[in-house]
């Protein structure tokens, strides 16, 4: 425990590494672009796509400096912010620049929280419809300050795994009809429109990727249409980054007790 804290806290960035992927699929020919993107030229036929979805999961920062590496190398690509990594100056940055901006929401698990409810059988028809209409709030709360949400993307917060429901229950097609948001990303319908889906995140280490493949092993084998799922706080190590991680690592882990 206390040594892997250690190794935690002296981790470095891996920024240059995700560098080395952009460039290597630039290379390889790949348009890589954002969700809303990607979905308005109804997912670009004929072309080998890379999308690049971002889950802003704890400190912004990262995801502006990835957002600077992308920007660069003149491509496009989609930031989910929650509503404690929704920086203003960051997010406006990076919308502003282009790039999709989206909120990273997590209603039913901050419902479940407030309200102390730790089984699936509490969360009632009624529950869901409280949540769907905070959902609907939020999301007109995020476009008044940041614009128009043309996807949307649930968070996995603690809370929904105690549970055993995630965020993106709240979701049907009437919530897309009032909102006219194009999808949610667990959407399987557009999941399916995905050869690969290559995520970051692993419950054993953040340097191994999930679904069984990497993206230079991707793009090597010249897979059509990726979707590239990254969270920038597994790539934007340092010391006051790896402090301020594990200090909120500490604080979820008292506030889940
Ligand atoms: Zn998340």
């Amino acid at each position: 425990m206390i040594n892997s804290s250690i190794n935690k806290l002296f981790k470095q960035s891996r920024l240059a590494e995700y560098s080395s992927i952009l460039d290597f699929a630039l290379s390889n020919g790949y348009l890589l672009t954002s969700l809303a993107d990607w979905y308005e030229n109804q997912f670009y036929p004929g072309r080998k796509v890379i999308v690049l979805r971002h889950d802003v999961d704890f400190i912004p920062e990262g995801a502006y400096k990835m957002f600077l590496i992308e920007k660069d190398r003149n491509i496009k690509s989609t930031y989910y912010f929650r509503w404690s990594t929704a920086n203003e100056k960051i997010v406006k940055s990076i919308s502003s620049a282009g790039f999709e901006v989206s909120l990273h929401y997590e209603t039913l698990a901050t419902y479940c929280k407030k309200y102390k409810i730790y089984q699936a059988g509490l969360v009632t028809e009624e529950v869901l419809r409280d949540c769907r209409s905070v959902l609907f709030k939020e999301v007109k709360d995020f476009e008044a300050r940041f614009g128009k949400i043309r996807t949307l993307s649930s968070h996995g917060e603690l809370w929904n795994m105690k549970v055993g429901i995630p965020n993106h229950i709240l979701i049907d097609t009437g919530f897309y009809k009032e909102t006219g948001i194009y999808f949610e990303t667990y959407d399987q319908n557009v999941l399916s429109k995905f050869d690969k889906y290559i995520s970051d995140s692993s419950i054993k280490t953040n340097h191994e990727w999930k679904y069984g493949i990497t993206p230079m092993e991707a793009i090597n084998s010249q897979i059509k249409c990726i979707c590239l799922l990254t969270h920038p706080n597994h790539w934007d190590y340092g010391l006051i980054q790896n402090i301020k991680m594990l200090l909120i690592s500490l604080t979820i882990r008292l506030q889940n007790i």
